[in-house]
This record gives structure tokens, sequence and C-alpha cells, in this order.
């Protein structure tokens, strides 16, 4: 199964590309994850992104689109893959298919804003393997401490609310006309983002068993 992921930030994109990796056992990329790391190391790359992202705006499609070229090309993906984060826009939904990658569903979970900026102001990291929790609604076993890998936890500098609200401005400009994209090549797929992650994946689930072997 190729299948894109989509929604608000904070929708919980993360949360559930990780369980759909688990299940399926494909990888899951995260160009926002990828660019965090880029902005850790300070690479050239990271140091282009660090200030979009900072500004809640995206960081331009030729750096993000040569990123997913190279993952997508590694045999990595043979057996399927998951994009969260990736298109964002419609020049890089044209660009993935210009890659000639087969897409088998574009997800999309749905959340209202009002929901966002709670949800983003509670959301906490692993420094160690990038998972997400949140104080309220995902809690980790141990305050600030990650139940898989032991690393702590941290604030994402762009959950600062201003952030927030830019980067909701963001998706509905520029990502959000996405979905019309992949509605017309009936591939999308609305799943309700609910308040507990367990509630969400359960839907996500059932939306996605119609492609099980
Ligand atoms: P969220 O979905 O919660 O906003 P991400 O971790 O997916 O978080 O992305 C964080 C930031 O990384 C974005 O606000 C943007 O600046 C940058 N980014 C991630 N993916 C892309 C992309 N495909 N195109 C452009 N910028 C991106
Ligand atoms: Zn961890």
């Amino acid at each position: 199964m190729n299948l894109i992921l989509m929604g608000a930030p904070g929708a919980g994109k993360g949360t559930q590309s990780a369980k759909i990796s688990e299940k399926w056992n494909i990888p899951a990329v995260s160009t926002g994850d990828m660019l965090r790391a880029a902005v850790r190391e300070g690479t050239p790359l990271g140091v282009a992104a660090k200030s979009c992202m900072d500004e809640g705006k995206l960081v331009p499609d030729e750096i993000v689109i040569g990123i997913i070229k190279d993952y997508l090309s590694s045999d990595k993906c043979t057996n399927g893959f998951i994009l969260d984060g990736f298109p964002r826009s419609i020049p890089q939904a044209e660009a993935l298919d210009a890659m000639g990658v087969k897409i088998d569903a574009a997800l999309s979970i749905e959340v209202a804003d009002e929901k966002i900026v709670e949800r983003m102001s509670g959301r906490r990291i692993c420094s160690g393997c990038g998972a997400s929790y949140h104080v309220k609604y995902n809690p980790p076993k141990v305050q600030d401490v990650c139940d898989t890998c032991s690393a702590s936890l941290y604030t994402r500098d762009d959950d600062a609310a201003e952030t927030v609200l830019n980067r909701l401005e963001t998706f509905h400009k520029t990502t959000e006309p996405l979905k019309d994209y992949y509605a017309a090549k009936n591939l999308l797929i609305c799943v309700e983002g609910r308040e507990k992650v367990e509630d969400t994946t359960a839907a996500v689930m059932s939306a996605l068993a119609k492609f099980e072997a």
C-alpha cells in the first residue's frame, strides 16, 4: 500500500502513521521529522529550512521534493510506504505524480481549527525516537520521558501559539486544496480525528481495511 496522510498540523498524522506503519509493516516517512533532524544537525538544508519552519511557512518545494525523491527511490519502499506531511502543496503533488509513483489512497484526518490550538500546546516530542505525545490526550507513562526509548520529551519550537496560527493558515491556503486534487483521482478518504488516539486509529484502520491483501 502506498499511502498519503493529510490533515491540519496537529491532526495526529504522525501518531497514526506510526500505527499504520507497525500494522502493515511498511515504512513511514515524515518530511517534518527529516527537516527537524537536518535543523538539529545544522546541515545547509537545515539552516535553509529553519526560518520557514519557525514562521509556520512551508519550506520551498524543491527542498522537500528532493528529499522525498531520494527516499522513494531507496529499496526500503518496495513493499509500500506512508507519506506523512508530503505532498503539502499542489506543485508537490504534481512532482510526486511525475516521479511515476502509484498512490493507493490519500487519507485525510479531519480536525476542527478550534481543537488544533489546544492540541499543539500540549504536544511533546521524544528527542530520541521522534514519537509524539500529548500531556492530556496521550500522556507518557512517566512525565516527560518516552515510553519506548526513555529519552526526554521536548516541545517543538513551531508549536508556539503564534506559529500554530500561521501553520493553520498555510494549511488552509496551500495544503487543503490537495483534498480536491486527490478526490478528482478518486483517492481521497476522510476520517474524523477523534479526541482519543485509539478512536482515531480504529477509524483509520477500518478505512484502510479494503487495501488488506
Ligand atoms: P505539522 O503537520 O504538525 O505542521 P510537520 O512536522 O509535518 O508538522 O511539519 C513541520 C514544518 O516542517 C512545517 O510547518 C513546514 O515548515 C515544514 N514542512 C514539513 N513538510 C513539508 C513539506 N512537504 N513541504 C514544505 N514544508 C514542509
Ligand atoms: Zn522515544
